[in-house]
């Protein structure tokens, strides 16, 4: 038997990257806003069914684009979850906005909007819907308080490249949508990400804004006739050899979610009778919508029991990981950012959750041996003489 280490997670090569990098220098310019890059807008509005796409260098940058975009300025507040990366906090952080922490629910680890609405104030501007694991917020009940209340939906869709709610592609529900293109999502270029801009008001702010505050775009098009600085911006777009390299994952990008997808379903068959065992808990899939198989996680019954899982693992050569520090009780959450009610979710999850090996490499006989040693934890626990 092969007992070599399974790692964490892996970036993933399809093999055109180079070659379409070697095209790109050999191009007339390698600066952003060139032919790759228009070519991995193309798909991705083709794809995900989306209006306007402009690449970015991250995620963290389409965040960062949408805050302007949603008009959020000092003392603005912005409900999100608290159960997140930080940089769903911080793009709004830095236009003076408050981002106000809301719990999550058990079932997606989602932002639980039947909390929402009691922490809208006058001040509220906008919420962040967090697609964990591509997995969908409740985005209806989330429009209708946006629709009623007056406030911009913005989705970070960060892990949910292609994945879906009632048909439509997440991040194209919302005014605003974010995707990350960082090694460790699905589809990478290192570093990257890309805004899906679907309230047509917004699109040509949005142009002004990726291109440092000029209208440079409108200029190359022959709308105006000068190129000058008219709005706040910054240079949020990748350079041509990130786009090329990207290009090329795109066109796997169906092929790896649906091998990711199926790692995924086999670790739900092998881990579910564990849970009738009341060992763990397992995501609940509230609908029937494809996901990616972005992350794969458990939730423990305890802290002890998380750690001495990930430490069981680890013996074996395994390497699982755990995530994340709520944002509400970091040191800058408390500093920026505020909680409305209380947050039980957020805190039992992030002590008893671990995300297991899941990467697009993974064979189904490496998900086979993880669940084998997670089983073989929990039946020795089982058999050792209870504490109680
Ligand atoms: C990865 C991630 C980000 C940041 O993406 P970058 O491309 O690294 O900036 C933001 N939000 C969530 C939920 C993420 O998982």
């Amino acid at each position: 038997m092969n007992l070599s280490r399974i790692p964490f997670g892996k970036p993933f090569i399809v093999g055109k990257e180079l070659f379409y990098i070697a095209q790109a220098v050999m191009s007339s310019s390698i600066a952003g806003d060139g032919a790759y890059t228009r070519k991995c807008q193309q798909w991705l509005e083709e794809h995900l069914k989306a209006r306007k796409v402009l690449l970015t260098h991250s995620c963290t940058g389409a965040l960062e684009m949408a805050a302007i975009l949603a008009g959020i300025g000092p003392g603005d507040e912005v409900i999100m979850p608290s159960f997140t990366f930080v940089s769903t906090a911080n793009a709004f952080v830095l236009r003076g906005g408050v981002p106000v922490f809301v719990d999550i629910r058990l079932d997606t680890l989602n932002l639980d909007e039947r909390l929402v609405e009691s922490a809208i104030t006058e001040k509220t501007k906008a919420i962040v819907a967090v697609h964990y694991a591509g997995q969908p917020c409740a985005m209806e009940a989330l429009k209708a308080l946006c629709r009623k209340h007056g406030l911009r939906l913005i989705e970070d869709a960060a892990q949910a490249i292609l994945a879906q709610s009632d048909g439509q592609a997440l991040g194209t529900i919302g005014d605003l949508g974010c995707l990350s293109f960082h090694e460790t999502k699905n589809i990478i270029s290192g570093e990257g990400g890309a805004l899906l801009i679907n309230d047509p008001e917004l699109i040509d702010r949005a142009e002004v804004i990726w291109q440092k505050g000029t209208n440079r775009k409108a200029f190359f098009r022959g709308e105006v006739d000068k190129y000058t600085w008219v709005d706040i911006g910054s240079s949020f777009l990748p350079s041509e050899l990130t786009a090329a390299f990207l290009y090329a994952q795109l066109e796997q990008a169906r092929r790896i979610n649906a091998h990711r997808r199926s790692l995924y379903d086999r670790y739900m068959d092998l881990l579910t009778p564990l849970v009738r065992e009341e060992h763990f808990a397992l995501p609940i899939n509230p609908g029937e919508h494809p996901e990616n198989g972005h992350i794969f996680y458990l939730v423990c019954r305890s802290e002890e029991k998380r750690d001495g899982l990930i430490d069981h693992l680890r013996s074996q050569g395994i390497s699982a990981v755990f995530h994340y520090v709520p944002l509400h009780d970091s040191p800058a959450g408390m500093r920026f950012g505020r909680t409305a009610g209380g947050l039980p979710v957020t805190e039992r999850v992030s002590r008893c959750l671990v995300r297991l090996p899941l990467y697009s490499e993974m064979t189904v006989e490496q998900v086979r041996r993880v669940c084998q040693e997670i089983g073989a934890f929990f039946t020795a626990d089982a058999a050792s003489p209870s504490p109680y």
